[in-house]
């Protein structure tokens, strides 16, 4: 999927692709693929190597098909899993047993367990013979040197780097599957403030290796008042130099800890230890993950902190931040009702487009949903926030008070304009059609949802952009592909996967096919 964070994503950013219609109008669905979220699932669903995987329905004209099938969770391209399986579909113990061979392989190469026992290793070494091999992504012992020597290598890694791996590591590209968009410092450090003001001292960070990192950074040592961190990510890189204390590794679509049940029983501990100290969980999920397996993991983390709580905090929900682009605000709602979304723009380092102010070439679509009342959270004045007192929360700048919405409407940061037919505010690009009757962007054309997106029938969202997108570009594919995998889904189950270590892939690959999360995914 073409998530909103990359580049071809942008280039279809809502304000240039979408026309309006009325939000009465529904969801229409063409054809694409939804995901049936557990309580449609019958039996355990069958493990790739990303854990369980999640039922599917291909949605034709707004009618499911018959045939449910199984697919990754986490990879929306069959490139990176090819996991597929027909929900009625019968495997011989043979393949069965194949798949498991498969699936471990595709593990890393070394346990948790034995990433921190090198990093101990490592640390004792003197600066000159501490180095990282960037090829391999690889905190290097001498024992090591030799296998890397025509690779890449930083030399005399000293103490203050390890304790910033997200520098040291590069950023995982793969736009598909788990591109890594790390928060520019000042989005970073805004969120610790704002954590910290809140009085929050513990942080489950579920896939902000930044923040975490920036958390452990400002740990004085000072058990007090410091801030406590659990990172929980798919990129188990960070497994060299975090401790099973403070990293797992995990799979945030299907709530999977890779390293078992000692991982998840250490999550929970986090979640229910010291229950005085106040605890938010803070997530920014790939925006192309779909929104329905994410609110169920979501869900059961709330779940497993409220048995942490005493039963006089019964109506207590765990706090939580939700990173994620403002055009799925009605869809995170949906799920979260109690939830509102902050006008307040996070950005990211790595992202040329979605850059704060003048830097980037756009403002970024990225922003804070949560649980706790936005009149609690004090955006920065300096940045050009202000307390609108009618709606009881800070906006940005441009967001204006409208009269007759008696609301802060502006979404995207920038000034909106009341269209009195529509009866609401629209985006200043916008005039009123009065061949469609609602306001779109002047050279739209006046076929109605043609304009809006292909597959979900939503009109702010191309189809690129669509949540399902990559999930029914998927099944379509995949159930192409079906009857071509029958005939060698064998030779794919043994042969795939045992030459592509991470470790042994060529600079040119890797520069191709950077941010490839498993060996042999
Ligand atoms: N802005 C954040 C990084 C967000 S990028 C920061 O600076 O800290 C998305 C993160 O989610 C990445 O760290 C990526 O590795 C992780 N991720 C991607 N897919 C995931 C999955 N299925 N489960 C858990 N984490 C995932
Ligand atoms: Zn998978
Ligand atoms: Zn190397
Ligand atoms: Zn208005
Ligand atoms: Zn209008």
């Amino acid at each position: 999927m073409a998530t909103p964070r990359s580049e071809e994503g942008a280039a279809e950013a809502p304000e240039e692709a979408a026309a309006s219609v009325s939000e009465g109008a529904g969801r229409r669905r063409s054809s694409g693929v939804e995901v049936l979220v557990s309580q449609d699932a019958p039996g355990p669903a069958p493990h790739c190597p990303h854990g369980p995987t999640l039922l599917f329905v291909r949605v034709n004209q707004g009618k499911e098909e018959a045939r449910r099938f199984y697919a990754c969770s986490a990879c929306r391209d069959r490139k990176d899993c090819n996991f597929f399986q027909w929900e009625d579909e019968k495997l011989s113990e043979a393949r069965l047993a194949a798949r498991e061979i498969y699936n471990r392989r595709c593990q890393p190469p070394l346990s948790h367990k034995q990433y921190v026992e090198r990093y101990w290793k490592f640390i004792e070494l003197p600066l000159s013979q501490r180095k990282f091999c960037q090829r391999c992504q690889q905190l290097l012992l001498p024992d090591d040197w030799g296998k890397h020597h025509d690779h890449q290598v930083l030399c005399d890694i000293s103490i203050a780097q390890l304790k910033r791996p997200s520098q040291l590591l590069y950023p995982l590209e793969n736009k598909k599957t788990n591109a890594q968009y790390l928060f520019t410092d000042r989005s970073c450090q805004f969120l610790l403030d704002l954590i910290s003001t809140l009085g929050f001292r513990k942080v489950l960070c579920v896939g902000t290796p930044r923040l975490h990192e920036l958390i452990r950074l400002k740990a004085s040592g000072d058990k007090e008042s410091d801030i406590k961190s659990l990172l929980l990510d798919i990129d188990f890189r960070y497994s060299q130099f975090y401790t099973e204390e403070s990293f797992c590794h995990y799979n945030m679509f299907n709530h999977h800890f890779f390293d078992g049940k000692a991982a998840l029983e250490s999550c929970r501990k986090f979640l229910q230890e010291d229950k005085d100290l106040g605890l938010i969980l803070v997530t920014d999920p790939p925006f192309g993950g779909l929104v329905e397996p994410l609110t169920v993991t979501f869900k059961k983390f709330m779940e497993m902190w409220k048995e942490g709580q005493s039963p006089d905090n019964d109506n207590k929900e765990l706090p939580l931040f939700w990173i994620f682009p403002y055009f799925f605000e009605s869809r995170i709602l949906q799920f979260f009702p109690s939830f509102s979304m902050l006008d307040y723009q996070v950005d990211y380092d790595n992202h040329a487009l979605y850059k704060h102010g003048k830097t980037g070439r756009k403002q970024s679509p990225v922003r804070i949903f949560t649980n706790i009342p936005p009149n609690k959270i004090i955006l920065p004045a300096e940045e050009g926030y202000r307390f609108c007192t009618v709606c009881q929360r800070y906006v940005s700048l441009e967001n204006q008070h409208c009269e007759i919405c008696n609301s802060c409407t502006s979404k995207d940061g920038r000034k909106w304009r009341h269209c009195l037919l529509c009866k609401k505010c629209v985006k200043p690009s916008w005039i009123h059609c009065s061949i469609c009757n609602y306001c779109a962007l002047p050279n739209h054309s006046c076929a109605g949802p043609k304009d809006g997106c292909f597959i979900c029938g939503e009109s702010d969202h191309k189809r690129t952009m669509c949540p399902n997108y990559s999930s029914s570009k998927r099944a379509n594919k995949a159930v192409r592909k079906e009857k071509q995998k029958k005939s060698n889904k064998m030779k794919m189950e043994t042969n795939k996967g045992q030459s592509m270590n991470h470790a042994t892939v060529t600079r040119k690959k890797k520069k191709k096919k950077r941010g490839q999360q498993y060996p042999c995914s």
